[in-house]
């Protein structure tokens, strides 16, 4: 069935498209199933949940970590972690860089924007991201990449892709400030299983797609 999910949201989607799936709370198995049928790049929300997944399943499966990250349990996952999608604050960044070279790695990372009306602690506002832009050389072991956002859970479609242009034209505002000549800055993660069509016609590089490949999950936090 998994595999079956996945090759329906795979036919749908343009190839340069990246389909992260957020595996949280799903067992191992339902994991293995996706990975078997090649694919290989998985979303969590919760370190400790990651690094056990990460201990007992294959090396070859690329981690994202896509929720809140507290700067005291970055150690874990740094030295294996492949991007980290939940940059919100400037200190975080530096504990990631710090870790990142312990662990003698360069740590691909996206920065995340509050762009949905719910109310949120997390996400950086424009300025914030363009201070800690202009001091991202002090930070040679973390690599920023893009953005992320998530839409307000709502079935006003509009809404949802006024949200997302939103995060598109902070994309490209960062972009032309302070990458204009490195094609490294160059991911849009948004959209999940309800809204990554909308999503893709406002540009998504990225998606995070959970429910849609793995079914509902067992509790009603989304
Ligand atoms: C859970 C989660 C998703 C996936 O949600 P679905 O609605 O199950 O597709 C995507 N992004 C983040 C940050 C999440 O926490």
């Amino acid at each position: 069935m998994v595999a079956d999910n996945l090759k329906k949201i795979k036919n749908n989607i343009p190839s340069h498209v990246t389909l992260v799936a957020v595996s949280k709370t799903k067992p191992d198995n339902a994991i293995a199933e996706a990975y078997k049928d090649g694919h290989i790049d998985f979303g969590e929300n919760k370190v400790q949940e990651l690094v056990e997944k990460y201990e007992k399943l294959p090396k070859e499966i690329r981690w994202h970590m896509i929720g809140h990250l507290q700067t005291n349990k970055v150690k874990y996952i740094a030295p294996f972690v492949y991007m980290i999608h939940s940059v919100d604050k400037e200190k975080l960044l530096k504990t990631i860089n710090k870790e990142a070279k312990k662990a003698n790695r360069v740590i691909p990372c996206l920065l995340q924007f509050h762009i949905a009306s719910e109310e949120s602690k997390y996400g950086l506002s424009v300025d914030e991201a363009e201070d800690m832009l202009s001091r991202k050389a002090e930070y040679p072991h973390v690599v920023i990449r893009g953005v992320m956002g998530m839409a307000t859970f709502t079935d006003d479609q509009e809404k949802i892709r006024s949200e997302f242009r939103l995060l598109k034209e902070i994309y490209s505002t960062l972009q032309q400030k302070y990458y204009s000549d490195d094609k490294n800055f160059s991911e849009i993660s948004m959209g999940m299983s309800e809204d990554y069509p909308i999503a893709l016609e406002e540009g998504s590089t990225i998606i995070r797609v959970g429910s849609a490949i793995f079914g509902e999950r067992n509790y009603s936090k989304k």
